[in-house]
């Protein structure tokens, strides 16, 4: 077998950056730094190519013309490469994922975000291991020469998930992810142990990319004693919204509630009901306290996390097709993101 091609992004993030010795604030860093900072990758029997996609970035301020770019660049580079592997800051990670999944399906291909907690010339820095063992993922292929991983995927201190069932959860812990809703798809010890009956194997016949994402979207969090008169201008504004109710998909009897919300879906817009919890998923018909959101029309998010939903959404919204398909689409199964 030939030794795999793997392409490094570098995005920003603390796993590239340096303390600025004036300010002692971190900022971001050449990519060669990062190279220079894991002569370790050097080591490996791979072609390892890096690029950067435009000035390196903190997550926060990654917009969907980011997300576009990189999807892009994978996209034009697919063919040439065995695997993709992202440096991405922690904080948005799991939207870059989630987006990526759906504006790059038919992939047969690794695509694997990583980034860390530590900037990675700290000595304690988990950004070594992240980047190597990505890059290792990246390369890995099974007897027959295909790739183990066929989908985008996040690897963060030993844990390889899925990328649309992944929400950060820790803004201090190495362990700072989770996917509560689904297995991890590998975990690194000694060896890298996949589980392959959680692999994603997609049915299309050849990667599509999608760079359109319509951000006229919200999120609202419901809470006891909320005031849906306060949202007044989301209603007004957007074309689709991601309502985080309470555990199995509920939310207070409450009229001025389910006005708001039947005006929004007759007027055409879209509602996502997902749930709050970090685990489980919307279950209509078990409470009486979530009939409202058939009431209204809205689609049943099931297990989706809200990064998956948001990003769900900015997808389905940017396609020229009638609201029916949109809905459709938005319950279906596109890449693994939700059950069911
Ligand atoms: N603020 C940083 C970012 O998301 C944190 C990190 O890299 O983990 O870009």
């Amino acid at each position: 077998m030939q030794s795999p091609n793997v392409l490094l992004i570098y995005t920003g993030g603390t796993i590239g950056m340096v303390n600025d010795p004036e300010t002692g604030a971190l900022i971001p860093f050449n990519f060669e730094h990062l190279y220079e900072n894991v002569p370790e990758l050097r080591q490996f029997d791979y072609t390892i190519n890096v690029a950067s996609i435009d000035e390196p970035i903190d997550s926060s301020e990654m917009q969907p013309s980011n997300w576009a770019a990189i999807a892009k660049t994978i996209f034009d580079k697919y063919t040439h490469y065995d695997g993709f592997v992202i440096l991405h800051g922690s904080d948005t990670m799991a939207y870059t994922a989630s987006a990526l999944s759906y504006m790059l399906q038919g992939i047969r291909k690794p695509i694997i975000l990583t980034g860390s907690q530590l900037p990675i010339g700290q000595i304690r820095t988990d950004g070594k291991e992240n980047l190597i063992t990505a890059v290792e993922i990246a390369g890995m292929k099974d007897l027959d020469g295909n790739a183990i991983l066929q989908e985008v995927a996040i690897y963060f201190e030993y844990r390889l998930y899925r990328g649309n069932r992944t929400s950060k959860v820790s803004a201090n812990h190495f362990e700072a992810f989770q996917s509560g809703n689904y297995p991890n798809l590998a975990e690194a010890g000694v060896n890298i142990f996949f589980q392959p009956e959680y692999l994603f194997r997609t049915e299309l016949s050849a990667p599509t990319l999608v760079t359109e994402m319509d951000n006229a979207v919200a999120v609202i969090r419901l809470f006891p004693g909320i005031n849906i008169e306060h949202y007044a201008s989301i209603f007004e504004s957007t074309k689709g919204i991601v309502i985080e109710s309470f555990g199995a998909g509920n939310a207070p009897s409450n009229k001025s509630l389910e006005k708001a919300l039947s005006d929004y879906t007759a007027k055409g817009g879209l509602l996502l009901n997902v749930t709050q919890c970090s685990s489980g998923s919307v279950s209509l018909g078990k409470y009486e306290t979530n009939e409202i959101f058939t009431r209204v029309g809205a689609v049943n998010g099931k297990d989706l996390t809200t990064e998956a939903a948001v990003t769900k959404l900015m997808f389905v919204l940017a396609q020229n097709i009638d609201i029916e398909l949109k809905k459709e689409i938005l319950e279906k199964n596109l890449c693994g993101e939700l059950s069911g």
